[in-house]
Order: structure tokens, then C-alpha cells, then sequence
């Protein structure tokens, strides 16, 4: 399965903030932007203007980038977004926050996206009782997402997240930790979704 090779606080650097990829240690002075805050590349110091395109541009690959995906499967929920009802951004931001891999790290199961994605691969959550591997899986309201009953007594992190206290949960998602499962409550709303963002300039650079 294709996936996006570049090391993950070299995409930071080049988007020039924090996306928060490697999860725990993004909250730590291990961070790779706080220690190295320019871009990468030779040219990472000097400073150009940006043309509209390519603020545009990188609008996009700043969304790609913080829910892991490529290229092309953005560009499919893109054009989804623009056949629903409502904001085509809007639209696109709630796509990928209802993306199963996201629903899992947003829950607290998993410390990023990346970590999320795994555990999904691997078998160890499931939907409604059923066993779903797809890490690209749109979730809807009302769905129970859960951590798999062999998974969560075997594997160590799934059993520590049991212990654990005090997790921020967004509102849309009602958590269960004592059960590993939670429940989508409702779908997102652009409030609910924290991070900076300017996606009409995502719906600009598709409508060139
Ligand atoms: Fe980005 Fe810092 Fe996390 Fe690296 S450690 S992925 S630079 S937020």
C-alpha cells in the first residue's frame, strides 16, 4: 500500500508549523521544529515572497500532510465534497475527520494518526462488533468504534489505556474507556475541528 515516505518533522518544517505526526514527542523539546525551525533544504532560510498559488498550495499539502494522505485519494474526497449538500471545504475537513484512522486517535486510542493507522491495519479495532482494517473507512453517526476484546487484553498499550485518566475527547465522540470503545455521537462540525486551517484556499487551488 502507497504511503508517504518523507520523514515526518522534515513536513513540519517545510509547512512551518507543527502538524503533530509522531505524537507524544511532538510535546517535547525532541520536537523537530522547535530545534530546527527554518525549512528544509538549502534554501529553508531565505525568505521569498508567496505567490497566491502558492499559498494555495500549501494550504492543501498542510491537510494532506496532518491526516495522512496522498495525492490522489485527497483529490477523490475532494470531488466528493463538492457533490455534497453545504461548503465544499467544510465538506473535505469533515470527510477527513470522519476517516477511521482519525476517529481512533481523536478517541485517545492511539498518540497520532499515524499510530491510529497501524492499530486499524493490524485488526485490533473494530465497528459494531465487526473486525473493519481499512484505516480510510468513513464513519458515520451513531457508529460504535472499539478496540477489539482479544486486542485490548493482549496488547500492552491497549491494556495501559484502560488505567489512564483525564483524556480530551472532542465533543462529537462519546468515549468509554473502561469498555475501549466510543461512540460517534454526532458527525463534525467545522467548530469541532481544531486545527488552523483555511480551506477555501484548498477549494481555490482546485477550482484553477
Ligand atoms: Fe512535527 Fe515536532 Fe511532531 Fe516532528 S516532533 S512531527 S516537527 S510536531
Amino acid at each position: 500500500m502507497a504511503r508517504n515516505l518523507e520523514p515526518q518533522c522534515r513536513q513540519c518544517r517545510r509547512e512551518g508549523l507543527k502538524l503533530y505526526l509522531k505524537g507524544d514527542r511532538c510535546y517535547t523539546e525532541k520536537c523537530g521544529i522547535t530545534r530546527k525551525p527554518t525549512a528544509p533544504g538549502q534554501h529553508g532560510t531565505s525568505r521569498r515572497k508567496v505567490s497566491e498559488y502558492g499559498m494555495q498550495l500549501r494550504e492543501k499539502q498542510k491537510v494532506r500532510r496532518v491526516y495522512g494522505v496522498l495525492e490522489k485519494q485527497f483529490e477523490n474526497y475532494f470531488e466528493i465534497a463538492e457533490k455534497m449538500k453545504g461548503i465544499t471545504g467544510e465538506n473535505l475537513l469533515q470527510l477527513l475527520e470522519r476517516r477511521l484512522d482519525n476517529v481512533v486517535f481523536r478517541m485517545g486510542f492511539a498518540s497520532s494518526r499515524a499510530q491510529a493507522r497501524q492499530y486499524v491495519r493490524h485488526g485490533h479495532i473494530t465497528i459494531n462488533g465487526k473486525k473493519v482494517d481499512i484505516p480510510s473507512y468513513i464513519t458515520n453517526a451513531g457508529e460504535v468504534i472499539g478496540v477489539r476484546q482479544r486486542s485490548a487484553s493482549e496488547v500492552v498499550h491497549f491494556k495501559e489505556l484502560r488505567e489512564g485518566t483525564g483524556r480530551a475527547v472532542v465533543p462529537w465522540l462519546q468515549v468509554d474507556y473502561d469498555k475501549l470503545e466510543g461512540t460517534l455521537a454526532a458527525l463534525p462540525s467545522r467548530e469541532d475541528i481544531d486545527i488552523e486551517i483555511q480551506e477555501q484556499l484548498i477549494v481555490e487551488f482546485y477550482s484553477r
